[in-house]
């Protein structure tokens, strides 16, 4: 394979981590920029003495001048809580980030891939998701930030390619989980782990009624591999999840049980416009890419959990201080 210079934004988060150890490990000459936001240097400390990994800290919103022939656009905050807590702020990730770095690919030729999101979904009213589904976003809730921020971005990888003829590819992601998802990320495979191993009560939001489709993240970053590593004839958007589907209630139970713990489930108000129900419908995958996950939930629960008993949560900082209301985040406090 010939060795590649491979921009990753967002490189040093929770998926992007995974996807640089990978082409690091591929032998290709990787640049992880990010800024930090809701991430640490932490999660790619082991390949700093790397000489194909260089670490570049800077803002996506901001242009920026590299040489390279592919790029990862994984730059964003994923949780809820982060996403909103500043929301204009995502939406300027989201957008300009995407006009940057499509900028970028223009200028250099670079092949772009743009990781989206099953929130362009918003709260569906088609069950499983295709990619044909156009999808039900409120466009002025506390998702919006986020959702059309995603929606809008997927706007702009269209337009460059038909446009300008970028090589463009376009995933969209449904919940991953796995280590090095952020302690304090917020997502709820993470907040039922840490509660479950602590002994708090596991916090379920509205009755856990509404459904998700967990993704391990090695099966994840197969996909991306897959989709940039694809024809240039297929573009996307191509869903990339499992279509296993769990109630967050069902989610708790798994968790308590499998860390033998004690805590009890406790409900907290439902936030506004949460999705009540979610599955990727991954036929597109499996047909261009011959892709599907592999990884079924309790085995990539039992990882995730074997990571979480290890870690230092002493060396992690909250990305946020958010308040959880249910009604959109508020600042200060927990
Ligand atoms: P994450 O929060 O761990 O990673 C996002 C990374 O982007 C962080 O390192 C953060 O510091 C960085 N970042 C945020 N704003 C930035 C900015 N303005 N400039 C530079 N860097 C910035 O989240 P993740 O789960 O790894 O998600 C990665 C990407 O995948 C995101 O774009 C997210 O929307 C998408 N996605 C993830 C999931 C999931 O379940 N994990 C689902 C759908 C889509
Ligand atoms: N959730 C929960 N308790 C938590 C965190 C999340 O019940 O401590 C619920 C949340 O309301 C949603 C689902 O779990 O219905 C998934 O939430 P997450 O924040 O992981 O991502 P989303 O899929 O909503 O973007």
């Amino acid at each position: 394979m010939a060795i590649k210079r491979i921009l990753v934004t967002g490189g040093a988060g929770f998926l992007g981590s995974h996807l640089c150890d990978r082409l690091v490990a591929q032998g290709h000459d990787v640049i992880c920029l990010d800024n930090f936001f809701t991430s640490q240097k932490l999660n790619v400390a082991h390949l700093l003495g790397e000489s194909n990994f260089e670490l570049i800290r800077h803002d996506v919103t901001h242009p920026i001048w590299l040489e390279v022939d592919e790029i990862y656009n994984l730059a964003c905050p994923a949780s809820p809580v982060h996403y909103q807590f500043n929301a204009i702020k995502t939406v300027k990730t989201s957008v300009m980030g995407a006009i940057n770095v499509l900028g970028l690919a223009k200028r250099v030729k670079a092949k772009v891939l743009q990781a989206s999101t099953s929130e362009v979904y918003g709260d569906p009213d088609i069950h499983p998701q295709p990619e044909s589904y156009r999808g039900s976003v409120n466009p002025i809730g506390p998702r919006a930030c986020y959702d059309e921020g995603k929606r809008c971005a997927e706007t702009l990888f269209f337009d460059y390619h038909r446009q300008n003829g970028v090589n463009i590819r376009v995933v969209r992601i449904f919940n991953t989980y796995g280590p090095r998802m952020h302690p304090y990320d917020g997502r709820v495979v993470s907040n039922f782990i840490l509660q479950a191993l602590a002994g708090e009560d596991i916090t379920v939001y509205g009755d856990g009624g509404q459904t998700r489709s967990f993704c391990y993240v090695d099966d994840l970053i197969d996909g991306i591999l897959a989709m940039m590593g694809g024809p240039d004839d297929f573009v996307g958007p191509v869903n990339l999840g499992n279509p296993g589907e769990f109630t967050i209630r069902e989610l708790a139970g798994i968790i308590i049980e499998m860390t033998g713990s004690s805590s009890r489930i406790i409900e907290k108000p439902l936030p506004v416009d949460d999705p009540t129900q979610r599955r990727p419908d991954i036929d597109l995958a499996k047909q261009k890419l011959g892709w599907e996950p592999k990884v079924a939930l309790r085995d990539g629960l039992a990882r995730t959990i074997a990571y979480f008993r290890e870690l230092d949560l002493s060396r992690y900082h909250r990305p946020t201080d958010y308040h959880y209301t249910g009604a959109g985040v508020t600042m200060g406090g927990h």
